[in-house]
């Protein structure tokens, strides 16, 4: 080992309370999930300033995995190759796709949903993904009650991205809505690495059904990874009064909307590049849509 350097402390909590008293004891020290995200920042390795760990592989209540009628639940210690494996079973083909694009097949067996969702700073795909699918997450605050909320996952950022409960609390599970009567269609598309180039990367999601020609109950996220997490209401509502075919009118409108909206929500190191990549790709999915709606 470098001179100057110490090993951290690494706490093994074999239960969710136990490893909540631990971040009480030692606010400083990280929760470690499969830790792909933290070995991958600079500086991490060496550096003087190492922070203690509290590793999560221990607690057997975070890696459990079960279907239910409605819903997919898992813990936050299942990897996300282990969620495609059980979601094959369940998940649509644009879903599935989407959790597969995730990294590399070493990364998917050793990241999990936890260190995918709870990343303080970067919003990968999990994020946008769920949120659009109404999925809910399971936290435990760090605090002596250690209260469980169950919280929207869409409620767990703020629009530039950040982690709302970083070191505040430590997420326990998520339940995907998998209802199989229910007519949702769901798109995801991903541009460039959300990794390797999150300054270009633009992560894309929309829910929706059509009926008689409109696009009903619409739910889209548009992720930007290094800088915005964009979910509003309002759009969705704009979304709603598009009428298939679809006109060029009405998608010029709603994507202007969607850039202003844009340049208003990120942070200021985002490039107009990536904003108006976001803005075509929604104009696309529009196209697609209009497309399928044609071939009946
Ligand atoms: C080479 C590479 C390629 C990648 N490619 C992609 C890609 O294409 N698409 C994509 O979406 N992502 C990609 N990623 C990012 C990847 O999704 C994340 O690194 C991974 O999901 C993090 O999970 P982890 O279990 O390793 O978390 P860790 O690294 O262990 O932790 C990440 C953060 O979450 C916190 N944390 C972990 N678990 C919890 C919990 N239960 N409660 C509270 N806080 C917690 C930790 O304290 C830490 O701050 C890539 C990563 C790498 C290294």
């Amino acid at each position: 080992m470098p001179e100057g350097l110490r090993s951290p402390t690494v706490f093994t909590p074999k239960t969710i309370s136990e490893a909540i008293t631990n971040k009480l004891k030692n606010p400083d020290a990280r929760f470690w999930a499969g830790g792909t995200y933290i070995m991958s920042r600079p500086n991490f390795y060496p550096n003087p300033n190492q922070r203690d760990i509290i590793a999560l592989s221990g607690i057997q209540d975070l890696s459990r995995i079960y279907h239910a009628d409605r819903y997919l639940e898992a813990g936050a210690m299942v990897t996300i190759q282990q969620l495609i494996t059980m979601g094959s079973f369940v998940f649509s083909k644009e879903l599935y796709n989407a959790i597969t694009s995730i990294g590399s097949s070493v990364i998917r067996n050793q990241a999990t949903i936890g260190g995918s969702l709870c990343t303080s700073d970067m919003r990968f795909t999990m994020s946008c993904v769920l949120a659009t699918l109404n999925a809910q997450a399971e936290i435990r605050m760090v605090s002596k009650s250690a209260a469980a909320r169950w919280i929207p996952v869409s409620k767990l950022y703020d629009r530039k991205g950040n982690f709302l409960y970083a070191d505040n609390a430590l997420l326990t599970k998520i339940r995907i809505p998998t209802d199989p009567t229910s007519q949702n269609m769901f798109i995801s598309r991903t541009l460039d690495s959300p990794m390797n180039n999150p300054t270009e990367s633009v992560i894309f999601s929309l829910q929706y059904t059509i009926s008689q020609g409109n696009l009903t109950s619409p739910v889209m996220c548009i992720t930007l990874p290094g800088s915005c997490f964009y979910m509003s209401q309002d759009f969705d509502n704009l979304l709603s009064t598009v009428n298939f075919p679809v006109t060029p009118d009405k998608t010029a409108k709603i994507a202007k909307r969607l850039a202003s909206d844009l340049r208003l929500s990120v942070r200021q190191n985002s490039s107009m590049l990536q904003i108006e990549r976001a803005v075509r790709l929604l104009e696309n999915v529009l196209n697609e849509i209009n497309i399928s709606y044609l071939e009946g």
